[in-house]
């Protein structure tokens, strides 16, 4: 019994190409959270064969889990609490995101000790006011960071910010977003630092907003097939698939699940389905979410459990053993991750990243992967 997610290399390669033709200097896969949910080593590897340059996670310890894996491009963390272990990120040949003087001096600490010079990309907060340097503190990061460089104990790569509202390429924010970036690039030059990888786009700038890519692109959703602006066709990459364990006949007027969350209107036949929210089947779902079973769409009925859910087979022919599509590209007439997210009120990014651990990864290639889910 195996609830499976196929990951499509190719479709996750060809979304990289279209990156790297659109991203006019570098482009960094973002593999943070497992790759979206696909594997963070299968996605990484996958990108660098494509196109991809680079590397980007939040926490160190993704970071270190690449390196351990054998990947040998760069690779940027940009989230750590300021006692993160920096000294293992040096050691190991990690670029660091800069937020703050706090953050800078715990690197410049972890540089001396073990006499490396640490890879800094200096973030700016261009308008999220989440991670980043308020912009009001960015003249003291600068001048900090070039008495850093002068040391020897900090090399300056990299200046990165993070768009707020580039889902939406018409919202305003994103030209004052893009002109405090062009700022905060002009008084780093004005600082005496001239950093090679100027970086402010992901997925959906990286689509929608050429002033938006300077010379490095970081994507993640897109490349699992995830377009947030609607505006291009990219290949959806995942596959989610789970297994019928059982069919039933009930009698019209049957409850159904944990608190009885559905009467049958009429008599059915019933599928029990190896998959819960532990699986990334949320529990959170409106009534009308549906699965593929055997060709044709049914309707998941009562509540999803931890493991398990029910779908009401309403005359489709389905057998014990037989594996149902969750979510797919929808080549088959599959419910999509777009569609997943429509029934449960929340973005793709939170479906594919809440793909549980006990899921197992299948890389296949485009073509095997229709095969497999036939
Ligand atoms: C997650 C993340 C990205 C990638 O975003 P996508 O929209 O998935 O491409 C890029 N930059 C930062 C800072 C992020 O946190």
């Amino acid at each position: 019994m195996t609830t499976r997610l196929l990951v499509d290399t190719d479709a996750i390669a060809a979304n990289t190409r279209l990156f790297a033709i659109l991203a006019p200097g570098d482009l960094m896969a973002v593999v943070k959270a497992q790759g979206y949910g696909a594997g963070a080593e299968l996605v990484a590897r996958t990108a660098l064969g494509a196109g991809a340059s680079r590397l980007g996670v939040t926490s160190i310890t993704e970071a270190l889990a690449l390196r351990l894996a054998g990947l040998e491009a760069p690779i940027l963390s940009w989230l750590n609490p300021v006692d993160a272990d920096f000294e293992a990120a040096l050691d190991h040949d990690i670029d660091l995101a800069v937020p703050g003087v706090a953050h800078l001096d715990a690197i410049c600490r972890a540089a001396r000790r073990h006499r490396l010079v640490a890879r800094v990309h200096l973030q700016i907060d261009c308008g999220l006011a989440r991670e980043g340097c308020p912009a009001e503190l960015w003249p003291q990061l600068l001048a900090v960071s070039a008495a850093a460089a002068v040391r020897g104990e900090i090399e300056v790569v990299g200046i990165m910010g993070h768009l707020s509202s580039a889902d939406d390429p018409a919202d305003p924010a994103n030209r004052r977003e893009r002109t405090r970036f062009a700022h905060a690039l002009r008084l780093a030059r004005a600082a005496g630092l001239f950093v090679p990888l100027r970086h402010l786009a992901a997925t959906s700038a990286a689509l929608t907003q050429p002033g938006a890519r300077h010379s490095l692109c970081r994507v993640g959703a897109g490349l699992v097939g995830i377009d947030p602006t609607g505006t291009h066709r990219l290949r959806g990459a995942l596959t989610l698939e789970a297994q019928i364990v059982d069919v039933r006949a009930i009698a019209a007027g049957t409850p159904v699940g944990y608190g009885h969350g559905w009467l049958a209107p009429r008599s059915t036949r019933l599928a029990l389905v190896a998959a819960g929210y532990a699986d990334g089947v949320p529990r959170t779902l409106a009534t009308d979410a549906e699965v593929l079973v055997t060709g044709t769409r049914r309707r998941i009925v009562g509540r999803v459990s931890m493991d398990q859910f029910v779908v009401d087979l309403d005359g489709a022919p389905a057998a014990p053993g037989e594996y149902v599509t969750v979510f797919g590209p929808g080549d088959r007439g599959e419910p999509t991750v777009a569609d997943w997210a429509r029934w449960c009120g929340t973005i793709p990014n939170e479906i594919v990243t809440g793909v549980g651990p006990r899921v197992e990864r299948v890389p296949v290639a485009a073509s095997t992967a229709v095969a497999a889910a036939r």
